[in-house]
């Protein structure tokens, strides 16, 4: 063991982190973050919240309702840049990061980018982690002339609609039932979707910044206990986490675990050498074996994949890429074809309208519905579907949708599947191998690892999410946070996005914030990351284009 694993395990850390994804390094950075602005321009809830609780510290500038990107200085005078001071401090928590798939951040997201051979995110580019900038991604792409590595999500943005158009358009809609909102050109900048190497670059280089690398211990959480008291007899609480290289201690721990257990695989273990599902990709080949060998000796192959979302399609594309002969593609609902996994009224500025209808939902099972239409199951998006229908009209590719599988019978002999399905598929072949891109569950009661804290501490769950407090803690006495998926029942349907991961940083921030304190960083860490250069230059930006830095401009710490 290190000397660094060593002494972080006598310490009481600040935060544990559990999970070093997409969602671990939101949290990380916005707690590391000393000008966050990512946030609260984007969504008026966010921004009146965020008001609310900093207005006994903020003096505003009266804007009559325009934008203005001015703010107060200490003798109330308008001032046109943004203030270096006071917001400028940022905390120093000490913080431990717990991953069981490496020591390095978002590791297992780039494994499983690189398996699927994903070469472009299916997001726009104001989803990403970084809390500092909403704009960060575009603004860094361009900063490093690799502005061709975004592309544009073609067909989203629709041109303006001139006042007569609308009106007879709504005329129509009334006969044809909502379309929908579409996006209007003013925006379109925002709807380019990151090559997955800018991403990941993107995500590197936020960590740079707010010293975040070196805080991630490469081990396995086994399990969370709580004491409402630590050995001192103080009250506030303790966490103890048994980890695969010791017991790790913080006063707060934040859950950043993923999507979930894998579901619709098939349980016996000697069938595993003739299916997988698709998160088991990160452990082996696209292709099993024997069905590499068949290609090899060029017989033919023929292969299912069960499951009608995005990944089932990359799939499905990677193994007739890799030379299987024939794919059935199996799927239990319909064929449906969208940008992004949400409708885009839960992803453009709109959302906020959906938004709002959700946070005012009278109770958690009416947001689990929500939750549920929302997501309406898995959909692909409009470049898969063209790579899919190119497929198809080779013969390499057939799709059968509102179809299950019933009954699969492994002969360890041949090495392939009889498979009978509902409704039949006609002249189904013996089958070498089975892809469940079935997705996965995320329920609290199958996670080993809250084992202790549900047995000390229930919580009340709807279909295995947890009913957290509204700031997204396990209850008010256990300050046991959890993001990503897990906290669908607080973000909405964006929860296990990249969007969500930005959400929920930021919340989770506030309450952590009041309980812990603010910190302050030494100065010569607080002048190198929080510079006058970096503000300077968002100035900048935000006068040569479009960008949301009204709220941080706004405001003023006195
Ligand atoms: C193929 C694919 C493509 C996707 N593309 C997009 C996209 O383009 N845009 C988008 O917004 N979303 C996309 N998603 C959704 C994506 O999963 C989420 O955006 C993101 O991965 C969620 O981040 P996370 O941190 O919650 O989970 P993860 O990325 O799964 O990270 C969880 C981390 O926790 C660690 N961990 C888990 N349990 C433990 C434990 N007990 N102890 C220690 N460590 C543990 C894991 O090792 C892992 O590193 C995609 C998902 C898939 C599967």
């Amino acid at each position: 063991m290190s000397t660094s694993e060593d002494q972080s395990i006598n310490q009481v850390h600040d935060v544990i982190i559990i999970g070093a994804g997409p969602c671990g390094l939101a949290i990380a950075a916005r707690l590391r973050e000393t000008t966050p602005s990512a946030l609260f321009t984007d969504a008026e809830h966010q921004r009146y919240h965020w008001i609310q609780k900093h207005k006994r510290r903020t003096r505003m500038v009266p804007t009559k309702g325009r934008a203005t990107n001015k703010v107060l200085d200490d003798h109330g005078e308008r001032n046109n840049r943004p203030s270096t001071l006071g917001n400028c401090e940022g905390t120093q928590y000490s913080i431990v990061v717990l991953d069981s798939f490496s020591d390095s951040w978002m590791a297992k997201w780039k494994a499983l980018f690189r398996a699927l051979e994903i070469r472009n995110l299916r997001s726009p580019l104001f989803f990403h982690p970084d809390p500092a900038d909403r704009d960060g991604l575009k603004g860094w792409a361009n900063s490093q002339g690799r502005e061709r590595e975004m592309v544009e999500l073609k067909g989203v943005v629709s041109k303006e609609l001139s006042k007569h158009r609308v009106k007879s358009e709504r005329k129509k809609r009334v006969m044809q039932g909502p379309r929908g909102k579409s996006i209007d050109e003013r925006d379109k900048q925002d709807y380019f979707t990151p090559s997955t190497g800018l991403f990941n670059d993107f995500c590197l280089n936020c960590t740079e910044p707010n010293k975040l690398n070196g805080l991630i211990l490469h081990a396995h959480a086994s399990a969370i206990h709580f004491n409402k008291e630590d050995s001192n007899g103080e009250m506030g609480g303790l966490f103890t986490v048994e980890t695969s290289s010791g017991n790790q201690h913080a006063r707060s721990i934040v859950l950043a675990v993923g999507t979930g257990i894998p579901t619709g695989i098939s349980s016996k273990e000697e069938e595993s050498i003739g299916s997988c599902h698709s998160s088991d990709l990160l452990k082996q080949n696209a292709l099993a074996p024997q069905v590499q060998q068949k290609i090899n000796a060029k017989a033919d192959t023929a292969v299912i994949v069960i499951g009608g979302g995005f990944t089932s399609a990359q799939i499905v594309d990677l193994c007739i890429c890799e030379g299987v002969s024939r794919v059935w593609h199996i799927m239990r609902g319909h064929f449906k074809v969208k940008h992004f996994d949400l409708d885009l009224s839960w992803v453009a500025k709109y959302k906020n309208v959906n938004m709002s209808a959700f946070w005012m939902a009278g109770t958690d099972e009416e947001r689990l519905e929500m939750l549920q239409t929302a997501r309406n199951g898995g959909s692909i998006n409009p470049s898969y579907k063209a790579i899919l229908y190119a497929h198809e009209r080779r013969g390499r590719l057939r799709r059968y949708t509102q179809t299950r599988v019933i009954t699969k019978d492994w002969d360890a002999k041949s090495k392939t599947w009889k498979v009978m399905t509902e409704p039949p598929i006609p002249n189904l072949p013996a089958i070498d191998y089975i892809y469940f891109a079935t997705g996965t569950s995320a329920d609290v009661h199958n996670m080993p690892l809250l084992e202790p804290s549900l047995k000390r501490y229930p919580i009340p769950t709807i279909s295995g999410l947890p009913c957290q407090t509204d700031d997204m803690q396990w209850s008010s006495e256990v300050p046991l946070f959890a993001t990503g998926r897990l906290a669908e029942l607080r973000l909405g349907p964006g929860a296990a996005n990249l969007e969500g991961a930005r959400v929920s940083a930021e919340r989770i921030t506030w309450r952590l914030q009041e309980r812990l304190g603010q910190r302050v960083a030494d100065k010569d860490d607080a002048t190198r990351y929080c510079s006058a250069e970096r503000l300077n230059d968002l100035q900048e930006r935000s006068n040569s284009e479009w960008i949301h830095l009204n709220m941080y401009n706004a405001l003023y710490e006195v």
